[in-house]
């Protein structure tokens, strides 16, 4: 039988600027989950890439002086750059300027077309010229443009519109029948609300003379293509929609398309409606989680309050980073971002309660084993109440990370690891060592290497490195590929085999 398959995306995200934390979490977050499927024997297709078209990529580079592809070059680079710094484990990277991406989209246009669901029709709005931007009536108040306040200029021009008002109640009806197509709840009433009010036709082109940055539309020589309408085709044509069936069909529907909040619109009302005009199945998923904020308020340049993801990075390290985004919040809830909040949190879960029980533990097993991992020897009560907890972790953890519940996942490993830490306190080795009592003294001993090296399998999707770091330091001799749920079912350490303790993994941090 074939494995199962499991596809997940992140946003394409947009390169008008460098990445920044934000992108970098619902990266974290699909690097977390690919990695755990994987662990579970899924054939992971995890994607992710950059959104290059559009007015502000071309005014972005034009404003550094650079030619416009170099520019977006460049900015990919820097994302790349932070994905490698982050150990990112996507399998394959999109960008929209690429052939196979253009290609699809001309595609999918032609077949919208030719069912009569993009039609011709005079777009009228309000136009600022210096901003190059529409805005409609709504949006408006005393003719002037909300961007930089000059007066506007009523016009119109001849576009291409997509049918949305015909897919209205169809989506209505598909989300109410498919209560986990949008996720988390709250987020799917606020879709379920969009679509209370008649829907506009959604404007797909833009005139050339305008925009040259997009891709052609085949039916409409001086038109390009909106970039949302393009960039959503990325998450089939990333996966061979159009052009490699075989793949195509192994990995789709997606599991999960991972986005932001600020993005949901597009996402859970455009894309299923071009989905299902263009006859594709829907994907399983959509999860919007929420933004990181700093002291109450949206990250933004112009209030100088944004956190650059290269600098904490550098100071903090992949594992520390990847395990604060993932632990400090609930995945879907919005979070507010603080370096103070981030070394409590850095000090007291890793340096203190995993970091302390794997020190602890080796410094143990070198002074009373001379390094070498004991046989079970004789288990009291307390060691087997440790051994059913770590039994009954899988399920737990299975059951957080399948829902995206990252924190909950991470709670469940760290009362083990506290559990442990306990049970140090409570059996008191040193005491048993004096005392010469060697078969309880083993069975201590084996039951917190098991516990730790259980740990390494749960630990690993939330910091690989940090993992494999440890394994090294239990003596296991595992790399990425070892990393199975299965490999749980049989001992992980053997007796007589040898500890290998390190430099202690989290250091705590001084304020
Ligand atoms: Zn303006």
């Amino acid at each position: 039988m074939s494995k199962k398959t499991f596809y997940i995306t992140t946003p394409l995200y947009y390169v008008n600027a460098s990445p920044h934390i934000g992108h970098s979490y619902t990266e974290i977050a699909c690097d977390c989950i690919a990695r755990y499927q994987r662990m579970k024997g899924e054939d992971v297709f995890f994607l992710t890439g950059t959104d290059e078209h559009g007015q502000k990529v071309e005014r972005s580079a034009e404003a550094e002086g650079k030619d416009t592809l170099k520019f977006i070059d460049d900015v990919v680079e820097k994302f790349k750059e932070l994905w490698k710094g982050l150990g990112i484990s996507y399998d394959d990277f999109i960008r929209t300027t690429e052939k196979r991406h253009i290609d699809t989209v001309g595609k999918i246009l032609t077949i919208l077309h030719e069912k009569g669901d993009i039609y011709q029709d005079e777009y009228k709005g309000f136009y600022c010229t210096p901003c190059e931007t529409f805005w409609p009536k709504l949006q408006i108040e005393d003719n002037l443009c909300p961007d930089c306040g000059r007066a506007l200029e009523e016009i119109s021009e001849t576009n291409y519109f997509f049918k949305l008002s015909k897919y209205q109640d169809w989506l209505k009806g598909y989300i109410e029948e498919h209560p986990d197509f949008i996720k988390p709840d709250f987020r799917r009433n606020e879709v379920i609300g969009y679509l209370q009010e008649p829907l506009n036709d959604l404007c797909i082109s833009r005139p050339r003379k305008r925009l040259s940055w997009g891709i052609d539309i085949p039916f409409a020589k001086d038109h390009v293509v909106y970039v949302w309408f393009d960039a959503l085709i990325n998450y089939i044509s990333g996966c061979g929609w159009g052009s490699d069936k075989k793949t195509f069909e192994k990995f789709w529907p997606a599991n999960f398309h991972v986005i932001g909040k600020d993005i949901l619109r597009p996402h859970a009302v455009y894309w299923p409606m071009m989905l299902y005009a263009a006859g594709i199945e829907m994907p399983k998923t959509i999860f919007a989680h929420g933004w990181w904020l700093a002291g109450g308020e949206k990250m933004s340049k112009s209030k100088g309050n944004i956190v650059d993801p290269f600098a904490l990075l550098k100071k903090y390290g992949q594992n520390a980073y990847r395990y604060f985004l993932l632990r400090e919040v609930t995945f879907g809830l919005d979070g507010v971002f603080s370096e103070d909040a981030f070394i409590t949190r850095f000090n007291s879960d890793l340096a203190n309660d995993f970091g302390n029980l794997l020190n602890r533990t080796l410094t143990m097993v070198e002074k009373y084993f001379d390094g070498a991992v004991p046989d079970e020897g004789a288990m009291s009560e307390a060691d087997k109440a440790l051994d059913e907890k770590i039994a009954a972790l899988p399920d737990k953890f299975d059951q957080s990370l399948s829902a995206l519940n990252f924190n909950q996942a991470l709670v469940a490993v760290w009362d083990l690891i506290n559990t442990a830490n306990k049970h140090i306190e409570l059996s008191a080795p040193w005491i048993l060592a004096k005392n010469d009592e060697t078969d309880r003294l083993k069975a201590v001993m084996s039951i917190l290497l098991k516990t730790l090296s259980h740990c390494v399998f749960f630990v690993y999707p939330f910091m690989p490195d940090a993992a494999l770091n440890v394994a090294g330091q239990l003596g296991m001799k595992i790399t990425d590929k070892d990393m199975s749920l299965d490999k749980l079912k049989g001992p992980l350490l053997a007796p007589g085999s040898k500890v290998n303790k390190g430099k202690p993994l989290f250091p705590r941090i001084e304020r």
